[in-house]
């Protein structure tokens, strides 16, 4: 399992964490994001700085991205200092939430010069990405996906979805609606809960062993709601985002998706009244002040 050459590209709240990890393992990486906060604790451990995709892309045969949004990973992969046009890269590993359509779209514009798209979003938030204990979700050739198995082995549990660009981004997709439906209907029923005078922390214990348990329940509310922190650590706007293409994505398919429409709209009202980059466990705040309420514990955890 010696080292390799990799390349990294996206240093942010999930690639800068995934990216110590391959440092952690051995491997010497290239790395390069437009926030240079977010390179130097990696350059300070011994990661090459890169100036552009490109010169990621002549560096490494093996490039992996972490990024908001589908249009800056397609600018990164295709643009005029794209990936597609380094000397070395033969395969570009997407770790990032970009949807069915992108993927396929720049799937095919790498192919034209010989790069290999990889689709592997990820699930599990920055405490899977720091612990490596992040869901992979992969589509790839299955020749490839010999070759990136031990690399992705160091961020999670891997699951090979298929072989057709953007398989594994649907899944992902259907993964994170349900994650902010879930957030959606947990801070209706835990404002009328406090509302009606029941002490959130209570009714959070008995959910958690009852048949409404969920993600949200059991892991964004006693860490980020309880307490008021509201720092889960997914930005409001990636979560629109997910949502978002999720829906369109149904639609084009002909699956009608109307509650996964509600919950769409109430991140548009999260973002728009909060911030895009505000946290998405905002969603309970929104639902608190249209409450009239606070779903703050009063007990000791
Ligand atoms: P982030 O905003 O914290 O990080 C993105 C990084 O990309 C930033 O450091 C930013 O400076 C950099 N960047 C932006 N444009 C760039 C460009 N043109 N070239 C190079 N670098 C650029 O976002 P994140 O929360 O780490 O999410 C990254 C991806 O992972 C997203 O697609 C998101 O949907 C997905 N994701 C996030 C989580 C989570 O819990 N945060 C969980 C699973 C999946």
């Amino acid at each position: 399992m010696g080292g390799q050459h990799l390349g990294f590209i996206g240093l942010g709240r999930m690639g800068g964490p995934m990216a110590g990890r391959l440092m952690d393992a051995g491997h010497e990486l290239t790395v390069f994001d437009t926030n240079d906060a977010a390179v130097a604790p990696l350059a300070d451990r011994g990661a090459h700085r890169a100036a552009s995709p490109r010169e990621v892309a002549s560096a490494a045969e093996i490039v992996l991205t972490s990024l908001p949004t589908p249009d800056i990973v397609e600018r990164v992969a295709l643009g005029d200092d794209g990936l597609a046009r380094g000397e070395t890269i033969k395969i570009m590993l997407d770790l990032s939430t970009t949807g069915p359509s992108a993927a396929t779209r720049i799937a095919a514009g790498l192919a034209e010069h010989g790069v290999q798209w990889i689709d592997c979003p990820v699930s599990g938030g920055i405490a899977g990405a720091k612990g490596g204990t992040l869901a992979l979700m992969v589509s790839c050739p299955a020749a490839s996906f010999e070759a990136i198995q031990p690399i992705i082995g160091n961020f999670g549990k891997v699951f090979f979805v298929g072989e057709k660009p953007g398989l594994a981004q649907v899944v992902k997709l259907g993964n994170n609606m349900m994650a902010a439906a879930a957030l959606v209907v947990a801070s209706e029923a835990l404002a009328m809960g406090v509302k009606a005078g029941v002490d959130p922390k209570i009714m959070i214990d008995i959910i958690n062993v009852s048949s409404g348990r969920n993600s949200a329940t059991q892991d964004k509310f006693p860490r980020s709601v309880l307490p008021g922190t509201f720092d889960f650590g997914f930005a409001t706007g990636l979560s629109y985002k997910d949502v978002r293409m999720c829906v369109d994505e149904s639609e084009a398919l002909g699956v009608p998706m109307v509650a996964g429409a509600l919950v769409r709209q109430i991140l548009a009202i999260t973002g728009s009244k909060y911030g895009w980059e505000s946290d998405f466990t905002c969603i309970a705040k929104l639902i608190e002040d249209w409450a009239g309420v606070e779903i703050r514990s009063k007990t000791e955890s």
